[in-house]
């Protein structure tokens, strides 16, 4: 069977390489980091609270095929995630923003009659994404939006992006909506859960397979080279298939000039109480340096005597300094990528896979999929 070098022991990366060992293909997987997971991944720390080093992931999908994968590698953990919003320095109102918030905001009758507006003309329950309520009809919720706007998603988006809602556009914006109820889950999927022994242990699960070798520690970019459609894997010709979910700019050298990314810093600290706020995440959209606090032990229910927060602080991707974390989704950088994609076309046994090489801002969930869908592209068989 063909040998195929999978790079990233990532959610991408584990998942093609479970499926294609499974149908019988030599995998290596070859990671630079000394621990699988990519960003998912996470460990029990000394106060006996797993914790997610690369930033707080929450697993939550509409897709059953998605849940099903998953579920042979993992228990799970009942887990529904309730965000607050801290607007003002005594007010901390739910986001997605809902109706409670709307009530705790505005004065009383003022919120019955935005309220009895947005129902009668938008319709009870919906959630409507915030660049489309601002554009509405009636003025009077034009003004409702302009204020959630203000408090929720300005100063919070310039933080996270350095741009504003509108130069982002629907890709990100409308990932969190404004919910016409009293709906205070963050997401509203079908299936939301904690992997019970945590993420590193579900994909360390998904990569234990007799025909899987994993290398930690390794840059696959010190063992590759690619020159006219032919690649090379430590110094020979690679007669089998290489699949990518590193930074595509990176695999060709930048070629094109670097790619642009978000990166992150975050600042762990331990707290002398079993907690610290009244959510797993707080964030802070009209003030502060960092866009949120997180606290780990109440996305697992783990309160201990101490607890431990992290604060976030978005940045610029420095290549070479820090790490890539968010592709940027702006169309000027879709058109920059585009160069890559096309350039990774003239080899024929090569796949760009996840959150870096497709250079798209995707879940969990979504990443396990693209996987399945690659799987099924790469050998003409469906995912079962
Ligand atoms: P990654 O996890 O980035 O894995 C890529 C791997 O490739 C890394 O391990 C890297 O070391 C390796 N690699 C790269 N280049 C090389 C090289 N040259 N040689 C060797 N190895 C290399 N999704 C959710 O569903 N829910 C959430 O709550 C959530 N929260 C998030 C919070 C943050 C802060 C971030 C950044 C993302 C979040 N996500 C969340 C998204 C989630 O992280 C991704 O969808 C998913 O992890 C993508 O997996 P991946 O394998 O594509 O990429
Ligand atoms: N957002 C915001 N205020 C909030 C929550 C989200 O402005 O309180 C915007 C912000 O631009 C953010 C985007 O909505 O990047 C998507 O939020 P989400 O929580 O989905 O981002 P994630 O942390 O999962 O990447």
């Amino acid at each position: 069977m063909e040998k195929i070098i999978i790079v990233g022991a990532g959610l991408s990366g584990a998942t093609i390489a479970r499926l294609l060992a499974e149908s019988g293909n030599e995998v290596i997987v070859i990671d630079k980091r000394e621990n699988i997971g990519g960003n998912a991944y996470d460990y029990v720390d000394k106060n006996g609270i797993t914790v997610q080093p690369y930033g707080p992931h929450i697993f939550h999908t509409s897709d059953k095929q998605v849940f099903d994968f998953l579920s042979k590698f993992t228990e799970w953990k009942k887990y529904e995630h309730r965000v607050l919003a801290k607007v003002r320095k005594d007010k901390l109102v739910p986001v997605p923003f809902n109706l409670t918030a709307l009530f705790s905001l505005y004065p009383k009758e003022k919120a019955e009659r935005i309220k009895e507006t947005l129902i009668s003309e938008i319709g009870e329950g919906k959630k409507v994404p915030i660049l489309q309520l601002k554009k509405h009809q009636s003025e009077e919720i034009r003004k409702f939006a302009d204020f959630v706007y203000k408090n929720i998603f300005y100063i919070y988006t310039l933080k996270q992006w350095g741009f504003k809602p509108e130069q982002l556009g629907e890709a990100v914006m409308n990932r969190v909506p404004v919910y016409l109820s009293e709906e205070d889950r963050y997401f509203t999927d079908e299936f939301q859960f904690m992997p019970a022994e945590g993420f590193s242990a579900m994909i360390s699960n998904i990569l234990r397979h007799p025909k899987i070798k994993l290398k930690l520690k390794t840059d696959a970019k010190k063992e590759l080279t690619l020159s006219d459609g032919q690649i090379y894997f430590g110094g020979k010709p690679l007669d089998g298939t290489l699949i990518y979910t590193g930074c595509v700019d990176e695999l060709f050298d930048y070629k094109y000039g670097v790619l642009p990314y978000r990166s992150l810093k975050f600042k762990f600290e331990t707290i002398k109480k079993p907690s610290y706020q009244p959510a797993a995440v707080v964030n802070y959209t009209t003030s502060h340096k960092y866009t949120r606090i997180s606290e780990f032990s109440k996305f697992t229910c783990e309160q201990k005597e101490n607890t431990v927060i992290v604060k976030e602080y978005s940045k610029p991707f420095k290549k070479g300094k820090n790490i890539p974390y968010y592709p940027i989704p702006i169309s000027k950088n879709y058109e920059h990528y585009k160069k890559y994609e096309e350039e990774a076309k003239q080899y024929k046994n090569l796949y760009l896979l996840g959150r870096l090489a497709n250079y798209k801002y995707i879940n969990m969930d979504v990443a396990v999929k693209n996987a399945m869908l690659l799987y099924e592209e790469i050998t003409g068989d469906t995912v079962e």
